[in-house]
């Protein structure tokens, strides 16, 4: 760890070498000077955002772009870092809808000429007499805002299956600001809009495209990991941390084992990205707040990984399932990402199966689960006529936060506990409890670093302000 006795210069110990930890790093030792620590648990960064070679080709934890949305300080720093690493790609997804392939993102022709007819027709009164509709009365759920904002045909056809299976729960059962943060296209109207935009003509150079680096989705965060290492950040990898040693409030000293050591590191700063539960808990928190991390949960995934003897399976990059009758919500082929032709005779498919650890899945073989998963694409027309070399899976215990009814409350006890610990911050996907895209951790880790000054005092009254922009964030998918 580093030298705390320099007090010449800020030093912060960051938890977490995801997204935001090292977009933090960068920010913070960028042409200023901060003495900078990452503490990672995994033996690499990346996070949920990090990507590694199988059989040659580069793999992710499922389907991730990188999107133009981005805030513009963002992107100008991915695309000067990956210089001509970073490439411009079109996106061709197909959605599954009624039984049919939909082109995905929408596109206005092929929408009409393959959408089942009684759907279209549904949507098309949806979007036309919705306008003339009273909106609901009493309290606002999930399902009310979809119903009032999208009507019933895509609200029952697409959002509320998707729902359930991407979080295991029923739409009435999940938070308003679930509708806010994740359903981009909010009304049938703006998602008409969208897709008006993918019109040649209307469209504009990033429609319908995404970025997306040569060396799989983690060359994002590697490389600009680099560069903040090139910058005198520490990265510490395979950091078990113990306990953060608290003198009232404010957290002192970073505990860790080495070995069978327990080793204790004084800090003056840490900013943490690990989950926000992981942090009350290391903290040792009141019981009250606590038994507010213990309430809160976060969605699992398993990935798997169909390994398979032949060049290219379909020429997509993604499929969607937002029907129930797979488990699997999406499904991408890594190498359709970065174009990539090599290997020759080997390619990857990708599922991504919401679960959690305890569900039958959690705890099946890797055999097991690719040999559903070549039964799921039979199902759907996509059977498995090429020899699978093998099945590999990983397993994610915080892929998504859940926004269930009593979510805000539990962050709420949490979030305001920790605003009085001094020297303590947390920010990020885990750490905010945010569903957010890399992007989005990126904005938050420069957002941080934009309040700390070179004498180290951190401007909160600047930071409640950015906490307040985040609460805009928009996933993305
Ligand atoms: C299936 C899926 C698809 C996605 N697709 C996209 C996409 O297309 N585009 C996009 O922009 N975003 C996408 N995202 C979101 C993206 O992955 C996240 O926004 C991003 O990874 C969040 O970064 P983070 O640093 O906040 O958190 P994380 O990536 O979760 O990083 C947290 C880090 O903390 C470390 N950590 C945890 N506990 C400890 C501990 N106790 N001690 C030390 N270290 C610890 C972890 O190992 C990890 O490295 C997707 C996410 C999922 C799950």
């Amino acid at each position: 760890m580093s030298n705390t006795d320099d007090k010449t210069k800020p030093q912060v110990t960051i938890l977490g070498a995801g997204p935001a930890g090292v977009a933090a790093a960068y920010a913070l030792t960028n042409n200023r000077d901060t003495d900078v620590t990452v503490l990672e648990r995994a033996d690499q960064v990346g996070g949920n955002s990090s990507s590694w070679q199988m059989d040659g080709i580069w793999v992710d934890f499922g389907s991730h772009r990188f999107h133009p949305v981005a805030d513009p300080n963002v992107l100008q720093d991915v695309k000067d870092i990956l210089g001509d690493d970073l490439l411009l790609r079109p996106r061709h997804g197909r959605i599954r809808l009624g039984g049919r392939w939909i082109h995905f993102p929408l596109k206005p022709l092929d929408a009409m000429l393959r959408l089942p007819k009684t759907f279209a027709a549904s949507l098309m009164a949806d979007s036309i007499l919705g306008k003339f509709k009273a909106k609901s009365t009493g309290d606002k759920t999930f399902s009310t805002v979809l119903y009032d904002g999208l009507g019933k045909t895509i609200s029952e056809n697409f959002y509320f299956p998707y729902v359930k299976k991407l979080w295991g729960l029923d739409p009435d059962k999940l938070a308003v600001k679930l509708a806010e943060r994740r359903v981009s296209g909010s009304s049938v109207g703006k998602i008409l809009l969208k897709m008006a935009r993918m019109l040649p003509g209307l469209r504009s150079e990033t429609a319908g495209r995404f970025f997306y680096p040569r060396k799989g989705f983690g060359q994002i965060v590697a490389d600009v990991a680099g560069r903040a290492q090139e910058n005198g950040a520490q990265f510490d990898f395979g950091a078990g941390i113990t306990r953060i040693e608290r003198d009232g409030n404010r957290a002192v000293a970073i505990w860790t084992k080495d070995g069978d050591k327990d080793v204790r590191t004084p800090t003056d700063t840490i900013w943490s990205t690990i989950p926000i539960t992981t942090l009350i808990r290391l903290l040792d928190a009141p019981d009250d707040v606590k038994a507010a991390a213990d309430a809160i949960k976060f969605r699992g995934m398993i990935l798997i990984y169909l390994v398979l003897e032949t060049d290219q399976f379909t020429e997509y990059d993604a499929h969607y399932f937002p029907e129930l009758s797979i488990p699997i919500s999406r499904m991408s082929e890594p190498k359709n990402y970065n174009a990539s032709v090599e290997p020759k005779g080997t390619t990857i498919l990708c599922a991504e199966l919401p679960c959690d650890p305890g569900e039958t899945w959690w705890d099946m073989s890797d055999d097991e689960l690719g040999q559903h998963y070549c039964d799921w694409l039979a199902s759907v027309g996509l059977p498995v006529n090429v020899k699978l070399r093998r099945t590999e899976t990983r397993r994610l215990a915080n892929a998504y936060p859940v926004y269930d009814l009593d979510y805000e409350a539990n962050f709420d006890v949490m979030d305001k506990w920790l605003s009085g610990i001094e020297g303590v911050l947390t920010f990020g996907r885990q750490g905010l409890f945010a569903h957010d895209n890399t992007h989005h951790a990126f904005a938050m880790a420069y957002g941080a670093a934009d309040c700390l000054d070179a004498s180290g005092t951190f401007d909160h009254t600047k930071w409640n302000a950015y906490r307040r922009e985040f609460e805009h964030h928009v996933v993305e998918d």
